[in-house]
């Protein structure tokens, strides 16, 4: 694949904050046909969390190519790269790197037909069911513009790509691997999430909250197992199971306050082999989503509280084990930086591309940078067919949502909106004139 630029085009382009909506299209024109090539291979070649290696040695080939500093392997297979420009703040902007072990059922000539074994060795098919082949893409022809307009800023930008989001362990360990010591600390961070929940050309900005705490657990309850004829010889864990799942749907119903966001979900149960035996355990999964750190803790507390309960009152000898294995805190955006880069965007997509959207309830790692001391902006950017979005919102019927087999973004507007946008924002964060 060739990677061309209209050098001529972008250079003629005078600071990011003076751009019109215009300008934006035509500097993004210079360098769209390359990055929806590049979409198109990194969607054809999706790769697990934590096996992102082709992906990110591209990632780093294209980075060099524009002459950014780069270091490969930052956290497993992390991608960091520098382009220093003068004096001035350093802006960080981030894309994820992995797909999913989903079945594309999507139909697209460039769909994924890949299989890979995953971290318990099982073939899974794999898709960027996610949309993080459209973040790399729109960071990769973003990184292509700053590099070739570089009189249109000055600082230090720095572009990571980050393994494993899917499983919530990419930034903690990219952080681990130094990735605020080794490198400089950025004064800000920027970063964007596509789906289907906005019409492809829009962006969102949610101040504050963005997104839920999101908290695993998984309970094992301890019974005793024997015959399916003979219940008195035994303590039915199933049974313990079983009301403890409907005691935990109380939580959020009973003891949390109304109108305050929260989620108890068991997603799944896993007890017995056969009809006629009462095995000797049960074992739950759950997921918690919450907006408020207090409101995470009082279900949390709450959780412990009924399983342990419903294990006494079944006659279980033994204390349920509530393993809490992954969690992740929600996003917060700065409201400050949120009001400020609305100018810019609006600059650059039109002022009614710019919607104030409310927070979602999935979650992402992206937190963690955050409490590393980088405020931040982390934006949702339109990805679903305007016309289709529109009849939807007739008909009630919702586009695949992300996670789908069929979730497929209406790439041309969502990818030229992506880097419009990014550009809008690196160049407003990087130009102390327009700050
Ligand atoms: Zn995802
Ligand atoms: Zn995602």
């Amino acid at each position: 694949m060739k990677w061309t630029w209209v050098f001529l085009v972008c250079s003629l382009l005078a600071s990011g904050y003076g751009q019109t909506a215009a300008d934006s299209r035509k500097e993004v024109d210079s360098v769209y046909p390359a990055a929806r090539d590049f979409y198109i291979d990194l969607h054809q070649n999706p790769e697990l969390s934590s096996h992102e290696t082709q992906t990110a040695a591209k990632l780093a080939a294209r980075f060099r190519g524009f002459g950014y500093d780069v270091m490969e392997g930052v956290g497993g297979t992390g991608v960091v790269a520098i382009l220093k420009n003068g004096t001035g703040p350093t802006v960080m902007l981030r894309t994820e790197l992995d797909a999913l072990p989903v079945e594309e059922k999507t139909g697209l000539p460039y769909a994924s037909k890949v299989h890979a074994k995953d971290d318990s060795g099982r073939d899974v098919p794999v898709m960027h069911a996610c949309g993080h082949d459209l973040h790399m893409a729109a960071l990769v022809a973003t990184a292509a513009i700053m590099a070739h307009n570089k009189e249109s800023w000055h600082g230090t930008l720095m572009l990571i790509g980050q393994p494993a989001e899917e499983t919530i362990s990419g930034a903690k360990r990219m952080i681990a691997d130094g990735l605020f010591t080794r490198f400089p600390k950025p004064a800000v961070g920027v970063a964007l999430h596509v789906g289907n929940d906005l019409p492809a050309g829009e962006v969102g900005i949610t101040p504050g909250v963005y997104n839920t705490n999101a908290d695993s657990l998984r309970i094992t309850i301890y019974g005793k197992g024997g015959h399916g004829s003979a219940p008195q010889t035994t303590i039915d864990p199933i049974v313990i199971a079983a009301r403890t799942i409907l005691a935990l749907q109380t939580i959020v119903s009973r003891e949390v306050k109304p109108g305050e966001m929260a989620v108890v979900t068991v997603g799944y149960i896993r007890a017995g082999t056969k009809n006629n035996i009462i095995p000797d355990q049960a074992e739950l999964g759950l997921t918690v989503r919450t907006y408020d750190a207090d409101v995470r803790k009082q279900i949390l507390v709450a959780i412990t509280r009924v399983v342990k309960a419903e294990a006494l009152a079944g006659g279980a000898q033994q204390e349920p084990l509530i393993e809490h294995y992954e969690s992740t805190d929600s996003v917060y955006n700065d409201p400050g930086l949120a009001a400020r880069l609305r100018a810019p965007l609006e600059a650059a997509l039109g002022k009614g591309n710019v919607l104030a959207t409310e927070p979602i309830t999935p979650s992402e790692d992206y937190a963690f940078f955050i409490e590393q001391g980088v405020p931040s902006l982390y934006m949702r950017l339109g990805g679903a067919d305007p016309q289709k979005y529109a009849e939807g919102k007739k008909t009630g019927v919702l586009l695949p949502s992300n996670h789908s087999s069929l979730f497929a973004p209406d790439v041309d507007p969502a990818l030229r909106t992506g880097i419009a946008a990014e550009v809008a924002v690196l160049r407003y964060l990087l130009n102390p004139a327009s700050n």
